[in-house]
């Protein structure tokens, strides 16, 4: 479908809402980002007293929010046995908040036409070699039946470009087509039961309308919040341009009461740890702000090679491997009870071992084309995708691997369907109780899971750990336990989607 450039312009030109972003700055119209701060912040940090970083550690087990010059220090800590404590540390902290649940989900991509000129974006407008399309309703109703009946996802993120294509009209009638679709399978039906969205900042009215068709958790990555890179790679006059725009995105999610939001950085455009500090800057903003409700996941993607978008390529602020798992460390230790995504982006390896610094949620059987859950072209096509992907795991390798690691994969959806969201949800997770209820309704949606869809390699091995999950699952107390024994036990018969 053709839309030309002068509506594009007319359409983005409506889009910016000015009284819902000067609302929200100071009394003398400054945003929260104070980079000269940060850089100082960074700079009084170096050549940390191993001393002052374990009394860090300290306040990091206890669940607290770090202070900036707390996350500055870990930053700046480069001696490789309190490298390893401190990974050691993080991992602990996921254990005693998440359990050994690793929350699994999928991407879908909705639509990637865009009005922007992101310069490490294959979606960018530039970029005619791009195959441009929107799915339609029933597209998206094919690509949820493959997602929800073939692989046994429950959990999507949908992603849009930002176009007058996938205005709010469609965001809202998409989200209610794939909510939309059951599917029959061996014991009963599948479905998806949460659908998350990352899609350009939204006004307020628009967000309410997606609050009201079922949203999970918002999306919004702030891609880089050094204001000067942050011009650099959007251009002055495109939509996206508006670093104001987005950086109070969530701050009108929240007046719209959408409290389950989710931040990101794309590193790779500026110094790491500035980045770092700024998107731990905004979460404190946002817990500041709101009540303690801060960011419920944060993302991490890294710069990944993509079609006409130069940036994309040989960026001198490249993060490497080593110091990309330091800054999930960093991550982890300084939001304890945040919930964090890798996504298949990354190689296997570096998703094992970002496991093992405490992320909590990864993707599987990822296809980032337009339609390719159910049409299978090729993944490595560059004209069909954002970017290239580095972890190509089916969702039933994934859950075998980390099965074999000793993890449960959950495809639990129940905590915003029975309002454990917002502040509810931070002070389960500050006190580490979330897993009380959530290891048990990861280990329900697993039995689904295993039942309905693995193959039988990794059913034995899921098996074995269910029967390990079980045993655990006796330490709750005696109402909570049979509650979760006769679900269990009907869920084995065939009734699905039980949770306590
Ligand atoms: S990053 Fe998003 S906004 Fe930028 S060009 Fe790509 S799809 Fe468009």
């Amino acid at each position: 479908m053709a839309v030309s450039t002068l509506d594009d312009r007319a359409w983005s030109q409506s889009i910016v809402r000015q009284d819902e972003v000067d609302k929200y700055l100071s009394d003398t119209g400054q945003d929260f980002i104070n980079e000269d701060l940060i850089h100082k912040q960074l700079s009084d940090a170096r050549d940390p007293d191993p001393r002052h970083v374990r009394d860090i550690l300290a306040k990091s087990r206890e669940m607290q929010t770090l202070a900036p010059e707390e996350t500055a220090t870990l930053l700046q800590v480069t001696d490789g046995d309190l490298l390893e404590e401190m990974r050691v540390t993080g991992l602990e902290i996921k254990l005693k908040v998440y359990d050994n649940r690793i929350v699994t989900f999928a991407p879908l991509y909705m639509a990637n036409h865009c009005v922007n000129s992101c310069t490490y974006c294959g979606f960018r407008r530039e970029n005619k070699e791009m195959h441009r399309a929107r799915l339609s309703m029933e597209e998206i109703r094919r690509e949820t039946r493959a997602l929800a009946g073939e692989f046994g996802h429950k959990r999507l993120i949908v992603v849009y470009g930002e176009h007058p294509l996938s205005d709010i009209d469609y965001l809202e009638e998409s989200v209610n087509a794939v909510y939309g679709v059951r599917v029959p399978t061996k014991k009963g039906h599948a479905n998806i039961r949460r659908v998350n969205v990352n899609a350009a900042p939204l006004d307020i009215a628009s967000l309410k309308r997606l609050r009201n068709v079922g949203l999970g958790t918002f999306q919004v990555f702030q891609e880089s919040y050094h204001h000067e890179t942050y011009k650099r790679v959007h251009g002055s006059k495109t939509l996206k341009s508006d670093y104001r725009w987005r950086l109070y995105a969530m701050h009108r999610a929240q007046d719209a009461e959408v409290d389950d939001v989710g931040l990101g950085v794309l590193f790779g455009l500026y110094d790491w740890k500035f980045e770092v500090m700024g998107l731990l800057a905004h979460v404190r903003e946002l817990e500041k702000t709101w009540r303690g409700i801060g960011a419920h996941t944060i993302s991490f993607p890294r710069l990944e090679p993509a079609q006409n978008a130069p940036t994309s390529r040989n960026s001198r602020y490249a993060v490497s491997d080593e110091d990309f798992l330091k800054l999930i460390t960093v991550l982890r230790l300084s939001v304890p009870y945040t919930g964090m995504i890798c996504t298949a982006r990354e190689s296997k390896e570096i998703r094992d071992e970002a496991v093992l610094r405490g992320i909590t949620q990864m993707d599987a059987s990822t296809r980032i084309g337009l339609g390719a859950y159910s049409t299978h072209y090729d993944e490595q096509e560059e004209a069909r995708q954002q970017f290239m992907l580095g972890d190509s795991r089916s969702i039933d390798e994934l859950v075998r691997d980390l099965a074999g690691m000793g993890y449960i994969t959950s495809f639990c959806t129940a905590g915003y369907r029975i309002g454990r969201t917002g502040e509810r949800i931070m002070r389960l997770l500050r006190t580490c109780t979330e897993g009380n209820f959530c290891k048990l309704n990861a280990i329900l949606t697993f039995r689904e899971w295993l039942d309905d869809f693995a193959s039988p390699d990794t059913k034995e091995i899921g098996e074995a750990l269910i029967r390990k999950e079980l045993a655990g699952a006796a330490d709750r107390t005696p109402k909570l336990h049979r509650k979760f024994s006769d679900y269990y036990e009907r869920t084995v018969k065939g009734a699905r989607d039980l949770y306590v």
